[in-house]
């Protein structure tokens, strides 16, 4: 019997129970071992670890998209298939249709469900300004876009059916430095302005404190060390120069080369 009641409320934010996940391809050893983990509602949470460690599989396992050997998932109560319509993925590939101007790209999910054409145009066009699209690029294909704005429009997809829980993997980590930055802080933005439960996959230490409430380390599989960060919101650029921020990425990435020693697996950025 499933002993979490679904969330009353349904539309709050998704609490995110893992207990004793367990992944394993055919004979491979297990990919993912016994991890347990809980994502509070409305909280920002990055699953850090080096390539290979992991982190695309757990995502695929919230998402619903990847089976269990042992183990169990909730998200504010349900399956994670049952979850599905809350949820919304968004990968480091932007996935535009190429036949498709950036309009048509983001209402497609609503298109699928068959919402009426005014009502998708109104809230197609508002999830792109909330990302910070200027109107004149709605008609343009994906193909003239740069890598930023294909980016932002991904994102504008993901919103526009406005989901409780959002699954990112490793979204920003094609883009250079400048303009990571720049949307790691439209995140933030969008965040306050609508609360959700977010899970953030990335490799880059900066990325996850900046993002996140909780950060959770992972190594072969496992989560070996979960961080609270303890810098309020909002939080802007400058916090990225501050000796804390400095500091507990410093410790992080210490971490990391004392747990991975134990492993053959390294390579954090
Ligand atoms: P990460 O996202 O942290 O880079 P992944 O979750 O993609 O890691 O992969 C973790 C491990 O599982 C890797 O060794 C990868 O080769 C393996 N793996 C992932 N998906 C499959 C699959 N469908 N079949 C076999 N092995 C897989
Ligand atoms: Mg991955």
């Amino acid at each position: 019997m499933n002993p979490h009641p679904p969330d009353t409320e349904s539309a709050q934010p998704p609490k995110i129970e893992c207990s004793n996940v367990t992944v394993s391809f055919s004979d491979h050893q297990s990919v993912l071992r016994d991890l347990s983990f809980v994502v509070e509602p409305g909280r920002i949470v990055s699953l850090l670890g080096p390539s290979g460690c992991g982190k695309s599989t757990l995502l695929r396992c919230l998402a619903g998209l990847q089976s269990l050997q042992n183990g169990s998932i909730f998200i504010g109560g349900q399956s994670p298939t049952m979850a599905r319509p809350k949820m919304s993925y968004v990968f480091q590939d932007a996935g535009l249709l190429p036949w498709r101007n950036i309009l048509d790209n983001v209402g497609l999910p609503l298109e699928l469900e068959g919402t009426p054409t005014s009502i998708r145009r109104e809230r197609s066009e508002s999830s792109l300004h909330s990302v910070g699209l200027a109107h004149e690029h709605f008609r343009k294909y994906p193909s003239q876009l740069s890598g930023g704005m294909k980016m932002r429009a991904s994102i504008a997809r993901a919103l526009v059916k406005d989901p409780l829980l959002m699954l990112m993997d490793e979204p920003f980590a094609a883009l250079d430095d400048m303009l990571r930055s720049r949307l790691n802080e439209l995140l933030l933005g969008l965040h306050r302005r609508r609360t959700r439960t977010i899970v953030f996959v990335t490799h880059n230490i900066a990325e996850a404190v900046f993002l996140s409430h909780h950060v959770a380390m992972l190594i072969n599989g496992k989560i070996v060390r979960e961080v609270d960060v303890p810098f309020a919101q909002p939080r802007t650029s400058e916090l990225r120069s501050d000796p804390a921020f400095v500091q507990l990425c410093g410790e992080i990435a210490r971490s990391f080369a004392e747990l991975a020693e134990t492993t053959d697996q390294m390579e954090v950025v």
